[in-house]
């Protein structure tokens, strides 16, 4: 296997950026925002350009995660040493997660940048981050940032379901305060939901930087479908990638390679093109450009489990609220070397975009700071093969103490008689079962919507009949107590990963030997070559993730226009 390029291309591009997703549409606009530099943006997957944007990406529920047309294929991930490997959706698509998530925006607790800095990420603070955050996010709510690029909102608590606002009020009897703003005054405490959507439309990375005039740049240049296979170096420097597009393998040359592909594409590309622990990748055949350990190394991320609440029709969402996420629930475990808001509880307001959807509700309870490690490796060097990924989740004693104090707390709460008034059943879910097991595609999908609408709307016995036999849900937590309560055991076992891995390509100090990138987002022994994404977080924050890989990508971009300003751009156009 070769590391240069096989042919002449006519044009050689100041910044190349590899996907799409949250951190490279944010890449894309911000580097070509002088009108000098000349930026291509490689995504894997659609386009969904202004006007074009398909109605399920746009949907304030986020119906588009249950579409596979917007995902991966065959891609999965091992919660657990000796556990089999289950699918673990990654978003290929124009705005990547961004176009597929559940719409959280949390911004992360103060001790999260805090822990990146003592990990090595020079210059992250709370403030710094706060400063890029009220660059982001346009709020209205909040009376300021009218000209932020990404609307946030969050359900008014006159909207949610009664079974949200009793569970604040129970939130409340156990001593925890309300908090207005949980991004502006971040800790313990019930809070409405911030989400990254306005009243009409999903506020995703595709739709907030490549805007109509942004894309009519002329230095700007879109390729989707188009499929970075490897890196190309001329000796230990980056000067372009070779991709696929609609069958064809092209090579196109850039002074400066800037890879976004996130937390799990992101690695397994440096370790195709030769960047990475060079024992592991001789192993498979990769020729090592330069011997970087820590690529691929200390994947995290966070543990969530889900209870499932069928609810009386008078005490549903309005039916025509297309709403996702309504509140949440941080609090702290206090166990010895544990960071404050290490736990997340969060309510879910209906389960599909079908009209029964708001008949049930969910309560997702979550680790949000783990202290595991695992994994993402290679299993051939063949760009078809997908990486194999092992979280080892619970494999850090202090985490499933942890996983179990969040159930029993959303446990807690459930059994108030407060909140079960408010609820006909409640179940614990098996792991992995979210949106994806009250949804299905086709004819199957609206069989399941017709009789779920019927059965929930059933009297008592046939419902609780139907809940349990057919869809399988089990006992009803009311009906189990005492020693048919859910154990420990039962708990962990019903933990799977989110869709929020990061770290596999950490920023730290760069004579560290698990660092990938400098605190300038350089991958440390090779020139030209930047990684800004989820994967460079040191540290799982406290938050879902896709708010601070966007206020990454702002900082990353303003970091390197900043050491790129001197440059004349646009010199090397003529390869
Ligand atoms: C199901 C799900 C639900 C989520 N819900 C939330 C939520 O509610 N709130 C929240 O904050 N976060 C959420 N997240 C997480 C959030 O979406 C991610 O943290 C965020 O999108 C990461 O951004 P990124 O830029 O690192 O990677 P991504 O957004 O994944 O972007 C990477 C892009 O690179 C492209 N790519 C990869 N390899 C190549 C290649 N070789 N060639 C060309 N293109 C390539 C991919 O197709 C993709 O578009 C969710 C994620 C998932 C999967």
């Amino acid at each position: 296997m070769t590391n240069r390029p096989t042919d002449a291309p006519a044009v050689r591009y100041d910044f190349l950026v590899v996907g799409a997703g949250t951190a490279g549409a944010v890449m894309a606009a911000r580097l070509s925002e002088d009108g000098l530099h000349r930026v291509l943006l490689i995504e894997a997957g659609v386009d969904t350009p202004p006007g074009q944007i398909p109605a399920d990406i746009d949907d304030t529920f986020p119906s588009s995660t249950l579409n596979p047309a917007y995902f991966w294929p065959g891609l999965e991930a091992r919660m657990a040493d000796g556990r089999e490997p289950r699918p673990f959706p990654q978003a290929r698509v124009m705005g990547g997660g961004s176009s597929i998530m559940g719409m959280f925006a949390l911004r992360g607790m103060p001790s999260d940048f805090e822990r990146w800095r003592a990990a090595g990420a020079a210059g992250w603070s709370w403030e710094e981050a706060r400063r890029v955050y009220r660059k982001i996010e346009r709020e209205p709510a909040r009376g300021e940032g009218g000209d932020g690029t990404t609307p946030v909102t969050r359900t008014s608590p006159r909207e949610w379901p009664t079974f949200v606002s009793a569970l604040r009020d129970a939130a409340l009897a156990n001593g925890f305060p309300y908090v207005e703003d949980i991004n502006e005054a971040p800790a313990e405490g019930f809070f409405p939901m911030p989400t990254t959507r306005n009243a009409e439309f999903r506020s995703g990375s595709a739709r907030c930087y490549l805007t109509e005039s942004v894309r009519r740049r002329p230095n700007l240049t879109i390729m989707a479908n188009t499929v970075v296979q490897r890196l190309l170096f001329n000796g230990r420097v980056a000067i372009g990638v070779e991709c696929e597009h609609g069958g064809a393998t092209m090579t196109v040359l850039a002074r400066h390679v800037i890879v976004s592909a996130g937390a799990i594409y992101s690695p397994a590309l440096l370790l195709r093109s030769g960047v990475g622990p060079a024992q592991e990748l001789a192993s498979i055949g990769v020729k090592p450009v330069v011997d970087l350990r820590g690529v691929g190394r200390n994947l995290q991320n966070h543990a969530y489990q889900f209870f499932a609440l069928t609810l009386p029709r008078d005490k549903r969402l309005a039916p025509t609220l297309r709403r996702f996420a309504m509140a949440g629930l941080r609090a702290s475990s206090k166990l010895q070397d544990c960071p404050p808001g290490d736990l997340l509880l969060f309510a879910f307001g209906r389960v599909s975009p079908q009209p029964f959807g708001t008949g049930v509700a969910m309560l997702g309870s979550a680790l949000y700071s783990p202290f595991s490690t695992g994994t993402v490796t290679l299993q051939a060097a063949n760009p078809q093969a997908a990486p194999r990924i092992d979280f080892r989740m619970l494999g850090d004693p202090r985490d499933a103490p942890r996983v179990v104090m969040a159930a029993r707390l959303a446990e807690r709460l459930l059994r108030d008689p407060t909140v079960a008034a408010n609820y006909n059943e409640a179940f614990l879910l098996p792991p992995g079962m979210a949106l994806n097991q009250f949804n299905r595609s086709g004819l199957a999908g609206l069989a399941l919507a017709v009789g779920a609408g019927a059965a929930l709307d059933a009297p008592g016995p046939l419902r609780r009949f139907a809940l349990r036999h057919v869809a399988g849900l089990g006992r009803p937590l009311a009906q189990r107590r005492g020693n048919d309560a859910p154990s420990d055991g039962e708990l962990l076992a019903s933990i799977a990963p989110m869709g929020h891995p990061v770290g596999t390509c950490t920023m730290g100090d760069a004579r560290s030997p698990s660092t990938v990138v400098d605190d300038a987002y350089r991958v440390c022994g090779v020139g030209n070559l930047y990684v800004v994404d989820a994967s460079v977080m040191p540290v799982i924050p406290s938050a879902n993730t896709h708010m601070p890989t966007l206020m990454l990508a702002e900082h990353a971009a303003e970091r390197i226009t900043r050491d790129h300003t001197h440059v004349a751009p646009g010199v090397m156009g003529a390869a």
